[in-house]
């Protein structure tokens, strides 16, 4: 079977030498044991957080081993009662066609009448991070102005979403003007804008959001963060989700410059890991499932198909290649 293989420890921007597609060999089953036919493969930005060597909430990819990630499949063949012949999965053995897993860590889906591949967008990860970030960490009024950075996105669109529905107003940014067209007319956000076509962001801000920022959800960092920090309201609460603006960067990237804002507003800023919420993942599914099932929720996903594309898959998330989720399909 083909998966992808990590080579080495990227400076800037993964490249062709960063990764390899390579022909493995499947060794018998053991007693508990499963195939799995992967079906869907999630790529990720933290995924390139893995491809840094240094101590994380997850271990760095090893140089020789097969890239893992969040994976849907199918079980092809099972010495294990618990998961038989046809049991849809998930598990984390991703960038790969088959799979083997003595059941420890898999989760059975499906069931739920939803596309197997919802639970690696809207009701898995991507959703959770949605949803913990703005209630559990943001702590969403109906009564607050949102601005959320990188909205165009998986966790994005999620979140302009759910703040919409609880009553916030929602200001968006992304990265091409058919997404900032898809913001205001698919996703009913209150304003969105084009960060690339905007050369002071403070000032977009401020034109869009007068009353001033309540609640600030950041995906991006660097400029936007700098420029939310100027704009945001007495007692603004930020929401630090990621920072795709420098998963790349070649060197230390400088924080704001702006940080008297901080004080002046008295602005609390708090990071979080989605998987640090698994606890209230019955409630997230019950809220955001409640949502889909009545249509009220619209989950777009990119899909590129074939192992061999997963790489490209993976790159396209730096050039803003997805609108909503980007899943590769074997
Ligand atoms: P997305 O679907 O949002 O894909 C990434 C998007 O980021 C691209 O489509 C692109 O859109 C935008 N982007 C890429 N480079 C830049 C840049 N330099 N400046 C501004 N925008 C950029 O990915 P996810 O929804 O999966 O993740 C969104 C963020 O949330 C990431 O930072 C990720 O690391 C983080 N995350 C954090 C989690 C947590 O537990 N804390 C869990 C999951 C995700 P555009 O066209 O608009 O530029």
């Amino acid at each position: 079977f083909k998966g992808w293989q990590f080579q080495h420890y990227p400076v800037g921007m993964p490249d062709s030498s960063t990764v390899t597609l390579v022909e493995e060999q499947l060794g018998d089953l053991s007693t508990g044991q499963v195939l799995i036919k992967n079906l869907w493969l999630s790529v990720d930005p933290y995924m390139r957080g893995r491809m840094i060597n240094t101590k994380s909430y997850v271990p760095p990819f090893q140089p020789g081993e097969l890239l893992q990630g969040g994976a849907i499949g199918k079980v092809i063949e099972s010495n294990n009662p618990q998961f038989p012949v046809g049991a849809e999965v998930m598990h984390m053995q991703g960038w790969r066609e088959l799979a083997i897993s003595d059941g420890s860590d898999l989760t059975a889906v499906g069931g739920h009448g939803l596309p197997l591949q919802n639970y690696l967008s809207v009701m898995g990860l991507t959703g959770l991070t949605a949803w913990a970030g703005l209630n559990k960490v943001g702590q969403l009024r109906a009564d607050d102005v949102v601005f959320v950075s990188g909205a165009a996105g998986a966790v994005g669109s999620i979140v302009c979403q759910l703040a919409k529905l609880a009553g916030a107003k929602v200001i968006g940014s992304a990265g091409s003007d058919s997404k900032v067209a898809w913001l205001s007319q698919q996703l009913g956000v209150d304003a969105a804008f084009n960060y690339k076509h905007s050369d002071d962001l403070t000032a977009t801000l401020k034109s869009l959001a007068p009353e001033g920022i309540s609640l600030f959800f950041d995906n991006v960092g660097g400029a936007h963060l700098q420029a939310a920090m100027a704009n945001m309201q007495d007692f603004g609460r930020i929401v630090s989700c990621g920072m795709i603006d420098q998963y790349n960067a070649e060197a230390p990237v400088a924080g704001p410059t702006n940080m008297a804002d901080f004080i002046r507003r008295r602005i609390r800023m708090q990071g979080f890991i989605a998987s640090d919420f698994m606890a209230d993942y019955q409630q997230f599914a019950a809220d955001v499932g409640g949502y889909l099932m009545a249509g009220k929720l619209v989950n777009q996903e990119t899909v590129v198909e074939g192992i061999e594309s997963t790489y490209d898959g993976f790159l396209g998330l730096f050039s803003g290649a997805n609108t909503g989720k980007m899943l590769v399909k074997l």
